[in-house]
């Protein structure tokens, strides 16, 4: 299996440091708002990538933090006039929810920022004591310069960064060494949440969370650390050189990063105003939708976000929802397997296989997804209503089995009951005569997503299932 990592920019073979056993770290969104459709492609990205290991048969220590102490978030609880804690809360609970509809499943561990505020201020004294960093009227700096493997992740040079720098000054942080070094620890401002620390009543800075947690839950040593390519700098950058500086190991092997989403070839952004969190999506389409739509593109590729693309993505995820349920009721289908169809499992193998190599070439989803429209048309042609169900049961194993790695999930929604049905064309023959159209044609239109058509005839309304 080969991963991509920015830390070498090369494929490389995935050699876990614990034989069998993959620990890995997924930087996760900070909680101030409900969840933007960018911040779902990390999410739905390494969870199919937590599968596949899962499915090669790793077991896999999954952590993920919440940043849940953030101006962002301290500014919203301002502007409601509640607790910042009261914010976060929230918006964990939608978090959650949201991805139980993406079909993401838990981390092993979702570590909250402001659990683990010990084990930073531990963290920071440790790196005081070894003179990587130091206090100065209660903040505390990073000392960068004294970290000599600098900028290897995101392959920036110290001078250049230098330079950059230079006609930069950020209020309050005049007292700095060097423009270099960055914030571990600081003091609060009036209303503002903190705690005790030797240095001030404050909070930590974002990139000394993520060290933390990662170290206490999955050790000194990781496997792979992952986030969105924004995180590469400084983000990651400085997480190694915190981490690395004070437990004196390398941070992690592998280091993956997912390229962003884009609205309609634009970078989304809310003053843009194209902007859609999960939720707004969620009103015009199941998430599995959404799911696939991201795995449709390698990760590491931009991915554009448009109405053409996800019709097109749930038009082909309906395509395998449609054969997967054909397969299953073929499958009880009498029957022992004929020589023949024992061939013919042979080449539904051949379609596993070419799923297997795309996705040990670094998660490539994009072929991997058509190697299963492969194993869908293989089935629809070859499965017939007069084969053995032992046949179909086989392939319709394949078949689950490529989905569940994928997260897609292949039962369908259940059926409207018949007097659902009739109560909501009932409602829309009330709408019509009120001359309420619109409310007539948003309940036509209801029932045609959930796959029942009317048709006005002069008897009255007809309905059948599509
Ligand atoms: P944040 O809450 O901004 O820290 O973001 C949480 C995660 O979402 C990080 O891994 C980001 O890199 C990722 N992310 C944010 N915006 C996008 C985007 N438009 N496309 C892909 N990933 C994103
Ligand atoms: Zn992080």
């Amino acid at each position: 299996m080969k991963v991509y990592n920015t830390l070498t920019k090369t494929k490389q073979e995935f050699v876990p440091i614990e034989e069998g056993k993959v620990r890995m770290y997924v930087c996760g969104p900070t909680v101030y708002n409900l969840i933007h459709i960018g911040n779902a492609r990390p999410m739905i990205v390494f969870d199919t990538v937590r599968r596949y290991l899962e499915y090669r048969g790793y077991e896999v220590n999954y952590v993920s933090n919440f940043t849940d102490v953030d101006d962002k978030i301290i500014k919203k609880a301002n502007e409601e006039g509640v607790d910042a804690s009261e914010i976060s809360t929230r918006y964990i609970a939608e978090c959650k929810k949201d991805m139980a509809a993406m079909n993401v499943r838990p981390a092993t561990k979702h570590p909250l920022a402001t659990e683990e505020i010990d084990g930073m201020i531990d963290m920071i004294s440790s790196l005081i004591e070894k003179g990587y960093a130091y206090e100065k009227n209660g903040t505390v700096y990073f000392r960068t310069r004294n970290f000599r493997e600098y900028g290897k992740l995101s392959h920036k040079n110290l001078d250049d960064l230098q330079s950059g720098f230079r006609d930069l000054k950020v209020s309050g942080e005049e007292e700095k060494e060097d423009p270099l070094d960055f914030v571990l620890w600081k003091p609060k401002k009036e209303g503002e949440p903190y705690w005790v620390s030797p240095w001030s009543e404050g909070r930590p800075g974002w990139h000394i969370e993520c060290s933390v947690m990662s170290k206490k839950y999955l050790g000194d040593q990781i496997d792979i650390h992952a986030g969105g390519e924004d995180l590469i700098f400084p983000h990651h950058e400085n997480e190694i050189a915190q981490s690395e500086a004070c437990n004196g190991k390398e941070f992690s092997r592998y280091w993956m990063h997912n390229a962003f989403l884009n609205i309609n070839n634009k970078k989304m952004s809310k003053s843009l105003g194209n902007f859609f969190t999960v939720r707004d999506i969620s009103e015009r389409y199941d998430l599995q939708v959404l799911r696939f739509f991201m795995l449709s593109a390698h990760y590491r590729s931009p991915l554009n976000f448009s109405d053409d693309l996800m019709e097109s993505a749930k038009n082909g995820l309906e395509r395998i929802v449609t054969a997967a349920g054909r397969l299953k009721k073929l499958a009880s289908n009498p029957g022992e397997l004929t020589e023949t169809e024992a061939g013919l499992v042979q080449k539904a193998d051949s379609y596993v296989k070419a799923f297997e190599d795309a996705m040990d070439d670094d998660f490539n989803t994009a072929d991997a997804i058509s190697a299963v429209f492969e194993l869908v048309k293989f089935a629809n042609t070859e499965v017939k209503e007069t084969s053995s169900g032992f046949f179909a049961g086989k392939v319709s194993e394949k078949l689950e089995k490529l989905c569940d790695i994928l997260g897609i999930l292949t039962e369908r929604e259940e059926e409207m009951l018949d007097e659902d049905i009739e109560a909501l064309i009932a409602e829309r023959q009330a709408a019509r005569k009120a001359k309420d159209f619109a409310r007539a044609d948003a309940i036509r239109g209801e029932l045609l997503e959930r796959g029942i058509v009317l048709e006005d005839t002069r008897q009255g309304v007809v309905w059948k299932r599509a």
